[in-house]
C-alpha cells in the first residue's frame, strides 16, 4: 500500500519523498486505524488524508473550517487531477445535490465540507447515503474550548459519525498540542484507540530571535532597509497599530499592504491577492491574516507585539520559509504588551477557569521572551517533542553575540525579598520594595520596614522586573495564574538562596553595552 502512496505522491504532487511523519500517518490510516496527527502549519498535513482518499474505497470527507479558502484549495486539487469538490453555504441546493450524486457515483473521492453543515439534519441525511470510508477533521483543535479557536459546530462531528451506517476511519489533524487540547480531541471526536503522531515541529530553516527593549518602529525600519525586496509579514496586536506601521512604511515608499478585521471583505481579499501575486511584498496585519495562506517565499515574520500563546506564535511565525529557504522569525518584546493581551483575555473570556488557562499560555510566551535557553529547544519542548539537541546555532540565544552574566547576587536578593513579603504580592511591588520606592502602597503595607527594602537601589524598577522575568522563565519563581499574578518561590530557588548554585543570564553584547553606557552596573 505504501508503495502506491509513494507513486501517488510523485504522480499527482511531483514530490520524490515523504516528509517526516507523513509516511507513518498515511500507513496508519491505510491500515484502518483512527489516527491523530499533530504537525505544525506547513508541515504537510493535507497530503496525509488526500493520498489515502485515492487508495481507499469510497469517499473521504474532509471537515474544514476554512470556508473562504475551500474553493481555492479544491481548485488546486482539481488542477493536479484529484477528484475533489466542496460544499459550503455558498453553494445552491441544486448544486449540492449534484455534487452529492457525483460522490455517490464515485466521480468524487474527496469532499470538503464546512462544519456548520453538520448542524443541518437534512444535510447529514444526504451524507448518510454516501459510502464514507475516511473522515479527516482538519484544524481539530476547534472542537476544544481549550484550543485557540473553539467552534461549537465541531461538537456535531461525533454525533454525525455515530449516525453513519458504517463507522469510517476517523483522522484528526491539528498544529495545537497542549495536553488539554489533545485530550479533548480524542474524547470529543470519539477517536478509537488512535495512533497519535507528534512530528515535524522543527523548522530548521527558521531563525528565531527575541528583541527586548528596542524601539520597535526603528527596529522595523532598520530591518526593512536591509531587506527591502524580501517578502515579509509584520504582525501587530491591534488595528490601530497595524494602521500606524502601515502608514510609516507607505511614507517611506515600501510596497506594503495592510490587513485587519475592520476592513471590508473585498479590501481584504484584494490585499491578500496582491500579496500572493507579488504586487506587494510586505503585509502589515493583525492575526486575522494568514489562515491557510500558502505563500512559500515569505522571508521574515516580525511580531511587533507578543501573541497570546506559543501556539499562535508558532503558527504565525511558521508562515515564513515554507519553501525551506533560510528565513527569520523575530519577536519584539515590550512588557506593556502583556497588559494588552491580559485585557483581551478579560474582555473575551467569561469563565474563570478558561481565563486561567489563557494566562498560563500567555505566560509561556513571556517566558519564551526571557529564557536563556536555545529558543528552538524551548519551542519544541513546549510542543511535546523530545530528543532535542541543546543548541541549534540558529536562534538569538545560540548565535554568538551573547554572553552569560552571573546574576546570582541579584537572584538571592530577589528571592529573599519575595520570601520576606510572604509570597503575597506581584512582581511590580517586589521590584518597588527592592528599589526602595517611596510608593504609597509600599508604605501603607509597611514594606519599607523589611530588611530587603532598598537593597537594589542601583537598579531601575524595569531592570529588576526584567531579572524577575528571567527568573520566572528559568523556573526559579512561579506565578499564580490570575489577572494579577502573585510571585512565589519554587524549589529550584533554594540552593541559590543557600549559595550552593549560581544563576546566569544571557545578555546580548549590544544590550550590555547600552546598560554600561548608562553606568548602571
Ligand atoms: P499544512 O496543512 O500542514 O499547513 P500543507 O498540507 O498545506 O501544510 O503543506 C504545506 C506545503 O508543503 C504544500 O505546499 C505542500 O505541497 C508541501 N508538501 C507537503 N508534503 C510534501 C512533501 N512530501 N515533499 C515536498 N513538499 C511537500
Amino acid at each position: 500500500m505504501l508503495e502506491n502512496a509513494r507513486k501517488i505522491l510523485k504522480r499527482y504532487y511531483g514530490y520524490d519523498s515523504f516528509r517526516k511523519g507523513q509516511e507513518k500517518i498515511i500507513d496508519s490510516i491505510l491500515k484502518g486505524k483512527d489516527t491523530f496527527a499533530i504537525m505544525p502549519t506547513g508541515a504537510g498535513k493535507s497530503i496525509c488524508y488526500q493520498i489515502p482518499s485515492l487508495l481507499l474505497e469510497g469517499l473521504t470527507l474532509v471537515i474544514s473550517p476554512l470556508i473562504s479558502l475551500m474553493k481555492d484549495q479544491v481548485d488546486g486539487l482539481r488542477s493536479i487531477g484529484m477528484p475533489a469538490t466542496f460544499i459550503n453555504s455558498s453553494i445552491e441546493f441544486r448544486e449540492v445535490r449534484d455534487r452529492i450524486n457525483k460522490a455517490i457515483n464515485g466521480e468524487i473521492k474527496l469532499l470538503y465540507i464546512a462544519p456548520e453543515r453538520l448542524e443541518s439534519e437534512g444535510f447529514t441525511q444526504l451524507l448518510e447515503a454516501l459510502n464514507i470510508s475516511l473522515i479527516a477533521v482538519d484544524e481539530a483543535h476547534c472542537v476544544s474550548e481549550w484550543g485557540h479557536d473553539f467552534r461549537t459546530s465541531y461538537r456535531c462531528i461525533a454525533s454525525f459519525i455515530h449516525k453513519l451506517p458504517n463507522r469510517p476511519i476517523v483522522s484528526a489533524f491539528t498544529a495545537t498540542a497542549t495536553e488539554e487540547v489533545k485530550k479533548d480531541i480524542i474524547e470529543l471526536l470519539y477517536l478509537k484507540a488512535p495512533n497519535v503522531y507528534v512530528t515535524g515541529f522543527d523548522r530548521e530553516n527558521l531563525y528565531f530571535s527575541v528583541e527586548r527593549g528596542v524601539n520597535k518602529k526603528d527596529y522595523i525600519l532598520n530591518y526593512l532597509k536591509n531587506n527591502r525586496e524580501e517578502v515579509g509579514i509584520i504582525y501587530a496586536a491591534t488595528r490601530k497599530e497595524v494602521e500606524s506601521i502601515y502608514d510609516i512604511l507607505k511614507k517611506q515608499g515600501y510596497k506594503a499592504g495592510k490587513y485587519h478585521a475592520g476592513m471590508s471583505n473585498q479590501d481584504r481579499k484584494h490585499i491578500q491577492d496582491q500579496f500572493i501575486y507579488d504586487d506587494i511584498n510586505i503585509i502589515v496585519a493583525t492575526n486575522a491574516f494568514g489562515m491557510g495562506i500558502d505563500k512559500s517565499n515569505v522571508r521574515y515574520v516580525i511580531h511587533n507585539n507578543i501573541p497570546k500563546s506559543m501556539e499562535a506564535y508558532y503558527q504565525e511565525a511558521g508562515r515564513a520559509g515554507r519553501d525551506g529557504e533560510p528565513s527569520e522569525c523575530i519577536l519584539l518584546y515590550a512588557p506593556q504588551d502583556i497588559m494588552l493581551q491580559k485585557y483581551m483575555i478579560e474582555q473575551s473570556i467569561v469563565s474563570e477557569i478558561r481565563q486561567r488557562n489563557e494566562y498560563k499560555k500567555l505566560q509561556a510566551v513571556v517566558d519564551y521572551c526571557h529564557t536563556s535557553k536555545c529558543l528552538r529547544k524551548y519551542i519544541l519542548e513546549y510542543f511535546g517533542e523530545t530528543d532535542i539537541t541543546d543548541e541549534c546555532s540558529n536562534c538569538s540565544t545560540c548565535s554568538d553575540d551573547s554572553d552569560l552574566t552571573d546574576i546570582t547576587i541579584e537572584a538571592q536578593k530577589i528571592f529573599s525579598c519575595i520570601y520576606r513579603m510572604k509570597e503575597r504580592f506581584g512582581a511590580t511591588l517586589v521590584a518597588k520594595v527592592l528599589r526602595g520606592s517611596q510608593n504609597k502602597r509600599v508604605r501603607e503595607l509597611n514594606l519599607n520596614n523589611l530588611s530587603t527594602y532598598g537593597i537594589m537601589k542601583e537598579y531601575t524598577e524595569k531592570e529588576i522586573k526584567d531579572i524577575i522575568n528571567v527568573l520566572i522563565a528559568e523556573g526559579y519563581i512561579g506565578l499564580t495564574q490570575d489577572q494579577y499574578p502573585v510571585v512565589k518561590l519554587k524549589n529550584k530557588a533554594i540552593p541559590v538562596l543557600k549559595g550552593r548554585e549560581r544563576v546566569f543570564q544571557r545578555i546580548h553584547k549590544k544590550r550590555e553595552k547600552a546598560v554600561q553606557d548608562n553606568s548602571l552596573f
